[in-house]
């Protein structure tokens, strides 16, 4: 079996940075992505926010850009590679590929992020992929000139419909409160924008379709209102995200929100297994801090697999 230093699971900004760390002190280092690596910014139109880019750059660029900085240094990415499984083996553990393939690693960093929560209304399963969306800059373009809603009130929901808005003739955005959560400079572009209309307290009750696409949505009120029914051609859902957290189920802690739970250095409650980014219990989600918790637990895990090293 294969033996690596450092193993980390997701390589998002957390796991990409954890990498960097980790290969720059000459670790063997080894990220599983299950999917293609960049984690959720590679699915985000414009980063504004990330230090050190005035301009902002896209979400593709700064994953591309942090994947070959940490394969500069010699850290092994390994996309398409989901993790089934997880188990310790006397002081390290084995890590097993879906694909049944077994590595030994010294220490583990889980960054395996969050994922888009669903509304969980009639009709949203059903018109996924034929008018329902949960990807802005993948889906975007296909609404030319076409009538788009947005669902959520975060800074997910505000930037993606102001994204929207090169492509779409109207962007309803649709927030079940009477103010935003998202970003203030974000909220006053969007009202600044006149293909923005903002539909304030108000939820989707189902989506609508006919022929096999969406026709509208069944709007419901959270003041008091009637309900309505609202034309559209598609619907953009970003109404937070849920961690993806089923890996380390049996091994660390999680809050009520199935956050695992971290010290301020990326230690979860199992020594040796550390996490970072979105799929731990950090307040602020970002860019930045899933990188700097990323850079953190790689320095811890670097010092426990020494420690071990050293006490053979
Ligand atoms: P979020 O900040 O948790 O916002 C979710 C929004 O959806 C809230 O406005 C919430 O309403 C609404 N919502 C939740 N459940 C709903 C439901 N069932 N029906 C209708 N509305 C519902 O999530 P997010 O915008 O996806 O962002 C996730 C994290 O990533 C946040 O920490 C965010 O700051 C971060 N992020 C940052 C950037 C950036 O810095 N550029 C970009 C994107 C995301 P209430 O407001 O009433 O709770």
């Amino acid at each position: 079996m294969e033996t690596i230093d450092i193993a980390i699971v997701g390589a998002g900004p957390a796991g990409l940075t954890a990498a960097l760390y980790a290969s720059r002190a000459r670790a063997r280092t080894v990220v599983f992505e299950q999917g293609i690596p960049g984690g959720q910014i590679i699915t985000t139109d414009w980063v504004e926010n990330y230090p050190g880019f005035p301009k902002g750059l896209s979400g593709q660029e700064l994953g591309d850009l942090m994947l070959a900085q940490a394969e500069e240094f010699g850290a092994e990415v390994r996309p398409f590679t989901s993790i089934d499984k997880i188990e310790p083996s006397d002081l390290d553990f084995i890590i097993t590929t879906s694909e049944d393939e077994q590595f030994l690693a010294r220490a583990v960093i889980i960054a395996t992020g969050a994922i888009p929560k669903k509304l969980g209304v009639p009709g949203e399963s059903e018109f996924t992929g034929r008018g329902v969306s949960w990807c802005a800059t993948c889906d975007g373009a296909l609404f030319k000139d076409k009538v788009v809603a947005v669902i959520g009130g975060g800074d997910a929901a505000a930037e993606e419909a102001l994204f929207l808005t090169k492509f779409a003739a109207q962007v309803h955005l649709i927030h079940r409160r009477d103010e935003l959560r998202a970003t203030k400079c974000i909220q006053e572009r969007c009202f600044e924008n006149d293909k923005i209309t903002m539909q304030w307290s108000r939820v989707v009750k189902e989506v609508k379709g006919e022929g096999g696409k969406v026709v509208g949505i069944e709007l419901g009120a959270t003041n008091g209102d009637e309900d309505e029914f609202l034309p559209l051609d598609g619907v953009f859902i970003f109404v937070g995200v849920d961690p993806v957290n089923t890996i380390a189920m049996d091994l660390t802690s999680f809050n009520e929100s199935g956050y695992i739970v971290t010290d301020h250095d990326g230690r979860t409650d199992y020594p040796g297994i550390y996490a970072a980014g979105d799929v731990t219990d950090n307040e602020l989600k970002q860019v930045i801090t899933a990188a700097a918790k990323g850079a953190s637990s790689a320095f811890e895990a670097l010092k426990y697999v020494d420690n071990k090293v050293c006490s053979i």
